[in-house]
């Protein structure tokens, strides 16, 4: 049986490596681009299991430990500085108190509830008076989204999968009802059956097969700053957004002791930014967006009213990529955000 994946990104490139080692016979990687050339390269790459339902809980463990072995038997970069989701109620600490028993059920371990103090003690570099409480993974962190890829794909073609990059898949055959082949470029490959891994792309691949797959991309994006004085680090991925919440929230992480990623998150998709072809998503800098991640607007949560007006977020260096076709089919996604998050350097 030979199977074709379409996109090489974390989800693509993972569909491929698990198909060969768990054993199928002929499987091809086809990539349009580069291999983390669409979301995945673009991401804040964070890996985590702070989540609190019991699904996603169970989904990050286990790409957790895949995380892990490729960090120990094959060198994943993995930068382990944590991550901290922050709770203004106390029906975020209960929800944290119980994500840390279900990530117990699933071999996490290090995953505590902090109350106020025990964050502040543990965090001196964080303004954290507003807060209930916070999630802390110690082990959480951050991984290099391309090398990531690679590793897979490379495990994958040792396994003898075949790779083809720099080839699109133009079209879909179909014979009864099933696929029966795909054209990269213009070269016919029979194949039994595909996987669609095309991110923002997915729903294009979908049509070529006559489904309509209800996954589009939207515009996401992270903003570099370069703090005026050295962060104190280890600074943890810091996210002040709970899920469920309908409002947007604040998330940022350390780069270098000199550079600090940020961004928004949201879970209510507007029309606005989603455009039919992903391929005209744009990448120019958004200065309203800086702006927006920076400087907070009036009325926020308690944290953007009374925090400190000098904040690290003052200072834009320059916003990384912007467009990001993010999607999700065979999809994926891990991880995810502070109003006016202040925090101290010295
Ligand atoms: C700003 C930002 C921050 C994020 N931060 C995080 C984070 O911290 N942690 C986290 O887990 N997730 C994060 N995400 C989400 C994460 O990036 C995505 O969920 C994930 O990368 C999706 O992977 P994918 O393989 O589905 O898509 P993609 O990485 O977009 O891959 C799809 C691939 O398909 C290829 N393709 C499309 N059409 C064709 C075709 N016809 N033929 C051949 N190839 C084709 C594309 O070229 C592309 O390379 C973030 C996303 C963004 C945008």
């Amino acid at each position: 049986m030979k199977i074709v994946v379409i996109g090489g990104g974390a989800i693509g490139a993972s569909c491929f490596y698990h198909l060969v080692e768990r054993g199928a016979a002929d499987v091809m990687l086809v990539e349009q681009a580069g291999l983390a050339s669409g979301s995945t390269g673009r991401s804040a790459a964070v890996v985590e299991t702070q989540y609190l339902d019991r699904d996603r809980i169970a989904l990050c463990a286990w790409s957790m430990r895949l995380f892990q072995r490729l960090e120990r038997e094959h060198g994943l970069p993995f930068v382990h500085h944590g991550y901290l989701r922050l709770g203004h109620t106390a029906e975020d600490v209960l929800r944290f108190q119980r994500s840390v028993l279900i990530q117990r059920e699933h071999g996490v371990t290090d995953a505590v509830a902090l109350d106020p103090d025990e964050a502040a003690r543990r965090f001196p570099m964080l303004r954290l008076d507003d807060v209930s409480g916070a999630l802390f993974g110690p082990s959480d962190g951050h991984v290099d989204p391309v090398r990531y890829c690679e590793l897979l794909v490379e495990r994958g073609r040792a396994g003898g999968g075949q790779v083809l990059v720099g080839r699109r898949v133009a079209r879909l055959h179909l014979a009864g009802g099933r696929v029966a082949g795909v054209d990269v470029d213009d070269e016919r490959i029979a194949c039994d059956a595909v996987v669609n891994a095309a991110g923002a792309w997915a729903r294009r691949i979908g049509a070529m097969a006559g489904l309509g797959v209800p996954v589009d991309g939207y515009r996401r994006q992270l903003v570099v700053f370069e703090p005026p004085e050295p962060l104190r680090r280890p600074l943890p991925m810091v996210v002040d957004y709970t899920p469920g919440v309908e409002r947007e929230g604040l998330y940022f992480r350390d780069d270098t002791a000199r550079r600090l990623v940020a961004g928004l998150h949201w879970e209510i998709h507007g029309d606005w930014e989603r455009p039919d072809d992903p391929e005209a998503f744009r990448t120019d800098p958004d200065w309203d967006y800086v702006a927006r991640v920076a400087e907070p607007p009036a009325g926020g949560p308690a944290s953007t009213r009374s925090r400190q007006t000098r904040s690290p977020l003052s200072v834009p260096r320059q916003c990384r990529d912007s467009t990001t076709p993010s999607g999700v089919a065979a999809s994926g996604s891990s991880s995810h955000p502070l109003w006016g998050r202040s925090w101290r350097t010295s």
